[in-house]
């Protein structure tokens, strides 16, 4: 790919409590190596021996608590150490939470009522860029590291981190979340929105959160682990710019004044913390649904299927349009319901978009449904009534019910 040569393997001494922030380029390896004492990435620990190749465009820090020799091999587009970090604050925040998870478990071990035994609920808030994501895992790993299976929620339908984008999703973290795997993905609970910003149906946004609470809710009933171990949730940063900070935390705190269970905690944003912006975000949500299809390391081979146009079903969940007013009660006046289901002709159009396989049985069900994939269609043939995508695994479609959505991705 050009550029300079890499640099030969160097090593690198990190003091207690410090940490080296490296940022790797698109298109050029780096691995990392822990030659003495310990450090983690984002709280999960680098392993004590071997390579740990660090995925491409990434942007991590490598932290020691008590000091670490690392070596590095390959490019990277910045690096820099720093003395200055929130970790102690991060790690005491998990602290309390791991002693509520303990009072948690001990009431459910007790009998104790479904409110006692509810461990911690986080959600992490604040505007763009200011690291929710990462305290995110940091708490998930930590957690995961003593023995808790913690919920992650992920929000984030722009840049969130367990599925594609236009996705809410939660899943358990079993153990610290691998540095090269990321979120596991094998039973993810998964709604899909279909559009990577909340503004183009909030209402659609609002409903799906509510039915993922429910489906959540229902699972920590049964589950006295999981429910003890709570949930980490990350949401899109809900602010612009960083003078609302203040304004975001006081309106929380006013918010939640009349209720004694809720504490609104204000945590320093790590100056680690990479600004991305509209252009970079737009691709990295174009990777995302790349590495859908093809892994994280380009290392699966997705499946090309032809269905006809009579075995599927194609809705858009909240069409927005109107009703027609001659459909209408005469001096009735015409109102969008937001969450309308629409069925969708499949078209010229849809090429290079996402659809989502759904979980519902019938078409009214769709938006109560969480989403077993997606598909991504490569062609539309409208003489022959065929479309043609690609799926990550092979066979016949899950279910008939697709969703559509504004999600694209073209192959290079
Ligand atoms: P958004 O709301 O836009 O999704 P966010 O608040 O969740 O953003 P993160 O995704 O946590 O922000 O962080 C932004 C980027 O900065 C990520 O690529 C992350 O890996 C990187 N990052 C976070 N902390 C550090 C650090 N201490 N050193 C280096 N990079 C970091």
């Amino acid at each position: 790919a050009g550029g300079a040569a890499a640099p030969p393997p160097r090593q690198c001494v990190l003091d207690p409590r410090s940490e080296l922030r490296v940022e790797v380029p698109p298109d050029a390896p780096l691995r990392v190596r822990l030659v003495a004492g310990t450090a983690e990435i984002f709280g999960t620990e680098l392993p004590p021996e071997g390579w740990v190749p660090i995925p491409p465009r990434s942007k991590i820090a490598i932290f020691t608590w008590h000091g670490a020799t690392l070596e590095l091999d390959g490019v990277t587009e910045s690096e820099y150490h720093s003395e200055e970090t929130p970790m102690v604050i991060y790690v005491n925040t998990h602290a309390i939470l791991d002693a509520r998870r303990a009072r948690a478990r001990a009431a459910a071990a007790q009998g104790g009522d479904l409110e006692a035994s509810q461990g911690p609920r986080v959600i992490v808030v604040g505007p763009t860029d200011s690291g929710k994501s990462t305290l995110c895992k940091m708490l998930l790993s930590w957690a995961a590291k003593l023995g808790w299976k913690p919920t992650y929620v992920d929000l984030d339908i722009g840049q969130g981190s367990i599925t594609i984008p236009g996705c809410i999703s939660a899943t358990p973290i079993e153990k610290p979340i691998d540095i090269v795997d990321g979120i596991p993905l094998e039973m993810p609970l998964v709604y899909f929105y279909g559009h990577p910003t909340p503004s183009i149906n909030a209402d659609v946004y609002k409903v799906l959160m509510k039915e993922l609470a429910k489906t959540l809710e229902r699972q920590f009933s049964g589950n006295a682990e999981s429910r003890a171990a709570g949930m980490v949730i990350n949401t899109m940063g809900w602010v612009e710019g960083l003078g609302y900070e203040e304004k975001l935390w006081k309106m929380l705190k006013d918010a939640v004044q009349s209720k004694p269970n809720i504490d609104v905690v204000k945590l320093q944003k790590s100056e680690g913390v990479v600004l991305r912006n509209s252009k970079y975000r737009q691709k990295t949500r174009s990777f995302r649904i790349k590495e859908y299809f093809y892994g994280i390391a380009n290392d699966l081979a997705p499946h090309s299927n032809i269905v006809n146009f009579s075995d599927v079903s194609v809705y858009r969940i909240g069409g927005g349009h109107q009703a027609p007013r001659s459909a209408l009660p005469i001096g009735a006046e015409p109102v969008a319901d937001p969450t309308r289901l629409v069925a969708v002709n499949i078209s010229t159009d849809m090429i290079h978009t996402v659809l989502a396989i759904s979980y519902a049985k019938e078409p009214d069900e769709i938006i109560s449904s969480n989403v077993a994939g997606f598909i991504h269609v490569t062609d539309v043939d409208i003489q022959r009534k065929k479309l043609t995508y690609i799926a990550p695994c092979p066979g016949d479609l899950p279910s008939r019910l697709l969703i559509a959505s504004s999600l694209t991705w073209y192959e290079a």
